[in-house]
């Protein structure tokens, strides 16, 4: 069978009527970033924000128009927010005239991000968002990382999130802390490639379109580097802090450089660095193993200005309690690890009583 084409994608799409205006999507313009690739179609249908939870059929209707076409295997569609801005010159010059997402349920919301992949992240994130709800104040995790989502892995979710009576999501519940993933948009082992605005239109839907509890905090596990999902979020959404995980040696640091300066640039306050993967603690003899350098990130912290937040050490029950939902903080909540993520915790709720 020969490949389907974006031509082929189109023509079916015109079959989807806009139910409040009268004409196909096509026509009107609504289709933006459609991409057609092996079999994946991605595209997303640029909406009225008012309109958003009434048009779930439209969206419906114009996935199923998608598959219909010979060739096509999967599809990921959505919607997405139109900005009242409008296209201007250039995203970073457009900053100031964005629209911030009304997100009345949130009080603050906490970006955790880091220069490479690998660095441990979202293991930290998690950890992270387990310490700060461990003294009972209600937290939400968010993960924007479409390109490896492992946030409902790490936290044990395996059931897929419901749509509520008013078309926004459900939030599913991991060790206590509402969370929302990127990773419930696409299958596991589908690796679909996200263009700029497929990724972007998805986050302002995980910020608005799910229906988060009150809130005291939502953390974002961003996806790693600088890129189309760090601008919108920091234009979009009202960022309270941004906290960078590195680990210590120069070539990761040289990486988490460039995202702090990026959130510099867009005005976002930087929280400071945690350092992963600090040291290897000997099991056999108690000894520090400096496997990646020592005290690379406090040195950078120092020399960014900004604060060093904490160390967490490279350890074998960090990584198989992470990786099989099982989060140390969660699971051995009085153990050595889970005093450390506590005490990065009690910082970063200082710097937001400090920023209130
Ligand atoms: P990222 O989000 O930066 O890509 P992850 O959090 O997915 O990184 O971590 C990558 C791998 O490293 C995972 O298998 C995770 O369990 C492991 N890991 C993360 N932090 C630690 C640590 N402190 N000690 C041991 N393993 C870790």
């Amino acid at each position: 069978m020969s490949e389907a084409t974006a031509e082929q994608v189109l023509e079916a799409l015109k079959s989807v009527i806009d139910p409040d205006r009268g004409e196909n999507i096509v026509s009107l313009g609504m289709i933006q970033g459609l991409n057609v690739d092996a079999g994946k179609v991605s595209f997303s249908i640029e909406v009225d924000p008012a309109r958003g939870p009434e048009l779930e059929d439209m969206r419906l209707e114009a996935d199923a128009a998608a598959r219909s076409v010979p060739g096509v295997v999967v599809t990921a569609v959505i919607l997405t927010a139109e900005r009242e801005a409008g296209p201007g010159p250039s995203p970073m010059t457009e900053a100031a005239s964005f629209n911030k997402l009304q997100l009345p349920n949130i009080k603050s919301v906490i970006a955790i991000a880091s220069g490479k992949g690998g660095v441990g992240k979202s293991t930290t994130a998690v950890n992270l968002a387990l310490a700060m709800a461990s003294g009972g104040k209600k937290v939400g995790i968010l993960d924007a990382d479409v390109y490896g989502p492992s946030i409902p892995r790490m936290l044990g979710v395996t059931e897929k999130p419901q749509a509520s009576e008013s078309g926004n999501i459900q939030p599913l519940i991991g060790h206590g802390i509402e969370c929302m993933s990127m990773g419930f948009l696409v299958e596991e082992e589908t690796p679909l490639i996200w263009r700029g605005p497929m990724a972007t239109g998805a986050l302002e839907q995980l910020f608005a379109d799910v229906n988060w509890g009150e809130l005291d905090v939502l953390v974002v596990d961003m996806p790693p580097g600088t890129g189309d999902i760090h601008l919108t979020l920091s234009q979009r959404v009202p960022i309270s802090g941004v906290i960078i995980v590195s680990t210590p040696q120069e070539i990761a640091l040289a990486d988490a450089r460039k995202g702090l300066n990026m959130f510099r640039k867009v005005n976002a306050p930087i929280f400071g660095i945690i350092e992963n993967m600090s040291y290897f603690l000997c099991p056999d003899n108690d000894k520090r193993y400096y496997i990646f350098g020592q005290d690379g990130a406090k040195r950078e912290a120092e020399a960014q200005g900004v604060d060093f937040l904490g160390e967490i050490p490279l350890d074998t029950e960090i990584r198989e309690t992470s990786d099989s939902g099982l989060p140390i903080v969660a699971t051995q909540p009085d153990g050595e690890h889970a005093k450390r993520y506590k005490a990065i915790a009690d910082k970063v709720w200082e710097k937001l009583a400090a920023g209130a």
